[in-house]
């Protein structure tokens, strides 16, 4: 396949931004490195480069096109926002639309807040269960990815009732000092890591089915073992579902039907993103009313935004959501899912490639090793050498996926049969080259 073009870009971009890219994930840094694919036009299930080559889409932008690109209904939405001008600066309905399709959706949100990025959402979920517990400490869980703010840029300490170390230049160790970071999957550590710090622990953030190391389910009993000893401790409980609102089913994790109790797995504050936006930048956060009441204009914890709740972010993420409440979209999605990862599993055993797949309905992870993952040193012990190879023979032939050997691949609307027969082709054709360069 001749990508020169998209080299040619990459040199030239790499003149005017920085490492040539506006996220480090689009870089091919974690496969080995060269230029990414510039792409064009996307439609439906598929993406144009500038070559001029034709791929199928499963990164979804990591996320939010859930309906595939270029979705009619929602280009109309954000079609008709800009008409009506781009951004007012004064409330509007249609904020309130959202905010009760949310609040239906995902009944602990009494009131929301919006903002322009999940990165957004969460830090200030942080800052108000802060202001609301007066206590200052969070406790996190080792490969949960929750933005770029200070406070979620700290890895683990030695062990888990040691405070974290930063994980990026720039982020003060004070700040570190301020996060605990324990191992998903594990209460006795989070128990521990209660036990020292406890009194000072504001929040335990979670992503409750997390996608930022594969997706992953807790076990069984984590989420009402976490939030029984996070509120016992009197802290608050936060979820971080930036990737899996809206993913799995119409709702969130706390009213997902994989897993029970959910009374008893209820958090006090929530933080969305991605699909909630349709593809336009959006965050929200939101929770009990009593701990949003913090937040100004009412209370003492400070948020704004001058882009927050901008017509054409609510306008897309209004209509994304009426795409998904439609009959049988998420059944599909796992339907096509199941064709893809049977047949990839299928064949990854053909070629005596070691293959774990976790799938959630229509999202899943791809790992190669062959143990189990659970939790975020089961999905780095992995074999980073072959995704990398794995992911350049897909590309060659025609399939986009995330280039992170963590990053899950997303089922949108838009797939069809015919897109998982010609994507198993693909797997087959890339696993033989695989097992021949052995
Ligand atoms: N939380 C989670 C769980 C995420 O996956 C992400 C982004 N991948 C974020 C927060 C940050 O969202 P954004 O990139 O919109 O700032």
């Amino acid at each position: 396949m001749n990508r020169s073009t998209s080299a040619q870009l990459y040199e030239e971009a790499l003149q005017h931004i920085v490492g040539g890219v506006n996220s480090p994930s689009r870089s091919f840094k974690a496969v080995g490195g060269g230029a990414p694919v510039f792409m064009k036009r996307a439609g439906g299930s598929r993406f144009w480069d500038e070559d001029g080559n034709e791929y199928i889409d499963y990164l979804a932008a990591y996320g939010p096109i859930i309906t595939g690109h270029a979705h009619p209904h929602i280009t109309a939405a954000i079609t008709e926002a800009a008409q009506n001008g781009l951004l007012y600066g004064t409330p509007t309905q249609l904020e309130i639309k959202l905010a009760k399709m949310l609040k239906e959706a995902i009944p602990s949100m009494d009131k929301v807040r919006f903002v322009n990025s999940g990165t957004e959402a969460v830090m200030t979920t942080i800052r108000v269960a802060r202001a609301y517990t007066k206590r200052s400490k969070i406790v996190k869980f080792a490969g949960c990815y929750h933005g770029h703010s200070d406070l979620v840029l700290v890895a683990a300490g030695s062990g888990p009732s040691t405070l974290g170390i930063p994980d990026s230049a720039g982020v003060p160790g004070s700040i570190a000092q301020e996060v605990i970071t324990v191992p998903f999957n594990d209460l006795d550590s989070l128990r521990a890591a209660l036990e020292k710090w406890g009194e000072d622990v504001a929040a335990v953030m979670v992503e409750p089915i997390v996608g930022n190391f594969g997706m992953v389910m807790p076990k069984p009993g984590f989420l009402e073992g976490l939030c029984k000893l996070a509120h016992d401790n009197g802290s608050l409980v936060i979820y971080d579902e930036v990737i899996t609102a809206f993913r799995f089913h119409y709702g969130s994790t706390q009213t997902y039907a994989g897993l029970d109790n959910h009374e008893d797995i209820t958090p006090d504050l929530t933080a969305l993103g991605k699909i909630i936006g349709g593809g336009l930048p959006i965050g929200a956060y939101g929770g009990r009313k009593h701990v949003m009441e913090q937040v100004a204009p009412l209370g003492p914890a400070y948020q704004a935004g001058t882009m927050a709740g901008n017509p054409a972010s609510i306008s897309a993420g209004i209509a994304c959501l009426e795409v998904l409440q439609g009959a049988g979209v998420y059944e599909e999605m796992e339907r096509l899912a199941i064709r893809l990862t049977e047949g990839l599993q299928a064949s990854a055993d053909r070629h005596g490639i070691p293959l774990t797949i976790n799938r959630i309905r229509g999202a899943f992870s791809t790992h190669f090793c062959a143990h189990p993952i659970t939790n975020y040193e089961e999905a780095q012990d992995t074999d980073g050498e072959m995704f990398a190879s794995f992911f350049r023979h897909m590309l060659d032939r025609g399939i986009n996926l995330a280039p992170s050997k963590y990053e899950a691949w997303f089922m949108t609307t838009a797939h069809t049969d015919a897109d998982i027969d010609a994507t198993l082709e693909a797997a087959e054709a890339s696993y033989q080259a695989m097992a021949a360069e052995k």
